[in-house]
């Protein structure tokens, strides 16, 4: 993992490779080639124990041309600046690829959630909230989960918000977060999207391809929201689980691991290690399981020099943000395997996040099957998009998804002008 320390000189090679192809304007690579906005705050919360600590939170604001800065705030011992402007950069591409009105942000705080108890998460989650203040607002900067929080963190983060407010305001604030709870206004549907959006993304490039989704085999790395969603609707549509890894181990079963059951033993456990249906592997071993398709869904550069060359699947597709570097990328290309980027194939997550926030500015509440439906088509249409990209600028998965949504933006800039 020693690329984590360069993700955001990683993300702006993917941005040159993209603005280069598409000769872009030297004012709009200017202005995208850094965030808009670098917010970082140092901020004083009390242990359970008495004792005072200092922790580091960011929020990145790339850019919000789009729309409303958008993305996730993440709590994970590696959260460093470059990391979170490669982060940010990342969610404006998704977003105006997804074609949906928001920008890119993104925000973290550097800390271990396993190391605190639940007391100390909300006081963490809520003081950190408190000193963002202003810098977060529901038609201005909306977080969302990442590695490490959840819907929990995000009803506190609204919860926080909300005390800014008269009582009278605070119905109108609790879009400032998306992915909350359903009875604190989240979306049905939110929970699984990234993996639902992941797999409704996979059924058309495998359409496209001439893959048989049915019969296939893969396997996955992180079993957490993404990836366990993404094996359990992989799996209903007739794909077998061959293997799984997460931050306590790898397992296999060549015969097949039911990811349903599997899924219930992590929400147990915190883990797939120790798993009774299949066995204890090597982290070598796992990559270089013998599986049609590998689904990476834990952290960034898992895909890098050391495990490029164990990868036999057909296609790698990017549940987790910047898994593959660019090096890695490049080997993977020459030995066939496509790598469908995380902008086209994660952005699941953040288009239900944006149903979720019309949903709540419109007091409504959508069912299932539209939510769904919704996201199919949002998922379809970039997929379609960005194989038509490929196509006409023969060129690779990623930069053809960078090339559409760097484009976007030009258009804008370029109608709009810069003021003043
Ligand atoms: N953290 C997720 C992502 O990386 C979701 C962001 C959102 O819903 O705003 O795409």
């Amino acid at each position: 993992m020693s690329d984590h320390l360069n993700l955001f000189e990683m993300a702006s090679s993917q941005f040159k490779k993209a603005a280069d192809l598409i000769n872009l304007n030297p004012m709009v690579r200017t202005i995208l080639s850094e965030p808009q906005n670098e917010i970082i705050v140092n901020f004083p919360v009390t242990m359970d124990d008495g004792t005072h600590r200092l922790f580091k939170g960011y929020r990145i604001q790339h850019n919000n041309t789009h729309g409303p800065y958008k993305g996730g705030i993440r709590f994970h011992e590696s959260v460093n600046l470059a990391e979170v402007k490669a982060l940010a950069s990342w969610m404006t591409w998704k977003s105006a690829l997804m074609g949906i009105p928001f920008g890119g942000a993104k925000g973290g705080v550097t800390l271990n959630p396993r190391n605190f108890s639940p007391a100390e998460l909300q006081r963490i989650t809520r003081r950190f909230t408190y000193a963002l203040g202003n810098n977060i607002g529901p038609e201005y900067d909306i977080p969302a989960p990442d590695v490490g929080t959840g819907a929990r963190e995000m009803v506190w983060m609204m919860d926080t918000y909300m005390q800014m407010f008269n009582a009278s305001e605070r119905n109108q604030t609790r879009r400032v977060v998306t992915g909350k709870s359903l009875i604190n206004g989240g979306s049905l549907g939110r929970d699984k999207a990234t993996g639902q959006g992941l797999v409704f993304c996979f059924d058309v490039w495998s359409q496209h391809a001439g893959f048989e989704i049915k019969g296939s085999t893969f396997f996955v790395q992180g079993y957490g929201n993404v990836g366990s969603h993404a094996a359990r609707i992989m799996q209903a549509r007739g794909a077998r689980l061959l293997a799984a890894n997460d931050h306590t181990g790898s397992i296999g079963n060549a015969d097949g691991i039911d990811a349903e059951d599997l899924a219930a033993y992590v929400a147990q456990k915190g883990g797939v290690k120790g798993y009774p249906r299949a066995k204890e592997i090597a982290l070598t071993e796992f990559f270089h399981t013998k599986a049609d398709v590998f689904i990476p869904a834990a952290l960034e550069c898992t895909v890098n020099a050391s495990t490029d060359s164990l990868i036999q699947a057909k296609f790698v597709v990017e549940g987790a943000n910047g898994p593959t570097t660019p090096e890695a990328e490049q080997t993977l290309a020459k030995r066939g395997i496509t790598v469908i980027p995380d902008i086209l194939a994660n952005s699941g997550g953040v288009t239900v996040s944006y149903f979720e926030w019309v949903q709540n500015k419109n007091s409504e509440i959508w069912d299932l099957e539209k939510v769904d439906e919704e996201l199919n088509r949002v998922m379809t249409r970039a997929t379609l998009g960005v194989i038509q990209e490929m196509k006409a600028r023969k060129c690779d998965p990623r930069t053809a998804a960078m090339a559409l949504a760097v484009g976007r933006l030009e258009k804008i800039y370029m109608e709009r002008g810069i003021f003043p």
